[in-house]
């Protein structure tokens, strides 16, 4: 494995009615409040009651950016760095899914930055100081409640593009099981996508005298394919959503990676379809990455064929690795379709007519990926076969 420092500033607040959380963090930061949420779930869910009612017992000075889109915009970011500078806000709190809570960095970063926060996304300036971020998650996915990465979409360049700092880990996170209980069953199945590509990120490395980080992949893997099934058929069941929810922060909050780069591929790809045509996430995933690894296979042939057996449960006997790989594959697209990912690009009307500047904002910043470096007619090979 690589050398590396681990340090995750993180308070992860975790379980059944926490919310009563917020009167004793939100006071250590201050009292003017930026509360940014999305399109209104948590007002139809009550969620949005219960933290003004927190928020109102410390009397905290409560600010609202409402509307985040789902592949969260630059010009939102913008409307939320002028209230905190107007209104000299002292705490981001974020209501909400992996969009929200990617908004929130961007807006806590670009507060703190005389420039266009868009800087931090071309790599041309890197955050010097954030204002602290609160998070209250509403659903599994991202990770973002526990790790220091975001991603906006530039709508007029239609560019959507990951960025990080240390400086914008959330300072706590706030993740009651029951506040995931009204996503819907489509969004439920991106967020499990997610959670699972996010290891497959990690699982597929270079590094050598990995076994602990692979069996940690493989477990989280295999505890999420033996309980997606069951959530999906009873989206109200606090085990289940408990366990899918921990799944995501542990997926991408670091420990996961010690010691691995990771390959990041697929993200990347992925963003680039979502900047064109802006659909879910986890449901650009579901259709790339069996894609990705058809296309990588002959790279290790071996790590893909471990994946089949300890996750998949593939029997090898009687079998080349080669078969035993492509089963593994294979499997991995059931297990995406049983529980309704989409599979093919055409899914969401999506043609061959835009493959090329996809591909080229894929490019964006030259070759990509750790396990594979990928150069465009890759990309645009992985395209083809998920048309
Ligand atoms: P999301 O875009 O935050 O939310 C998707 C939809 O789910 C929204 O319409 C939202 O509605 C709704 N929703 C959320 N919680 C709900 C609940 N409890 N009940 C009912 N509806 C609910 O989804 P996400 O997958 O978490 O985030 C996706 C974004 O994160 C993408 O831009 C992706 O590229 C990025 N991402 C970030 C990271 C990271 O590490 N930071 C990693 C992977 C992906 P409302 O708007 O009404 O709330
Ligand atoms: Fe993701």
């Amino acid at each position: 494995m690589n050398s590396f420092q681990f340090h995750n500033p993180t308070r992860l607040i975790f379980g059944k009615g926490q919310i009563t959380a917020l009167k004793t963090e939100v006071p250590k930061y201050g009292k003017k409040v930026l509360m940014v949420y999305g399109g209104g779930s948590i007002k139809r869910s009550g969620l949005y009651d219960q933290v003004i009612v927190q928020l109102k017992e410390i009397g905290a000075e409560v600010t609202e950016l409402a509307g985040v889109e789902p592949n969260p915009r630059l010009s939102t970011v913008h409307r939320g760095v002028d209230l905190c500078k107007t209104k000299e806000i002292e705490l981001v709190l974020a209501v909400g899914g992996g969009s929200v809570l990617d908004c929130a960095k961007a807006i806590a970063a670009g507060a703190k930055y005389d420039g266009d926060m868009w800087d931090f996304a071309e790599h041309k300036a890197v955050p010097k100081a954030a204002l602290p971020l609160g998070t209250v998650l509403t659903m599994a996915a991202t990770g973002s409640e526990m790790n220091g990465n975001s991603v906006i979409s530039n709508e007029a360049t239609e560019e959507k593009l990951g960025w990080g700092s240390p400086l914008v880990y959330p300072v706590f996170s706030i993740l009651d099981p029951e506040n995931t209980f009204t996503l819907p069953k489509d969004q439920t199945v991106y967020g499990i996508v997610d959670i699972m590509s996010h290891v497959f990120e990690h699982y597929f490395h270079k590094e050598t005298n990995t076994l602990l980080q692979d069996e940690f992949c493989e477990a989280l893997l295999r505890t999420v394919i033996e309980t997606a099934p069951k959530l999906i058929e009873d989206l109200e069941s606090f085990d289940h959503r408990e366990t899918i929810l921990l799944c995501g922060t542990m997926a991408l909050n670091g420990v996961l990676n010690m010691g691995l780069s990771g390959d990041w591929a697929t993200h990347n790809i992925e963003h680039a379809v979502s900047a064109v045509y802006d659909i879910p996430h986890g449901g650009g995933l579901a259709i790339l990455f069996p894609n990705w690894m058809s296309h990588n296979l002959p790279h290790d042939v071996a790590r893909f064929k471990r994946l089949a057996e300890k996750v998949f449960g593939i029997d090898p006997i009687g079998k080349s690795d080669q078969q035993v790989a492509e089963e593994g594959i294979a499997a991995l697209r059931a297990f995406w379709n049983s529980i309704g990912a989409p599979s093919r690009l055409a899914d969401y009307d999506i043609d061959g007519s835009k493959l090329e500047l996809m591909a080229d904002k894929a490019m964006r910043f030259g070759p990509f990926g750790n396990f594979a470096k990928l150069q465009k007619e890759d990309v645009l090979a992985i395209y083809r076969r998920s048309l």
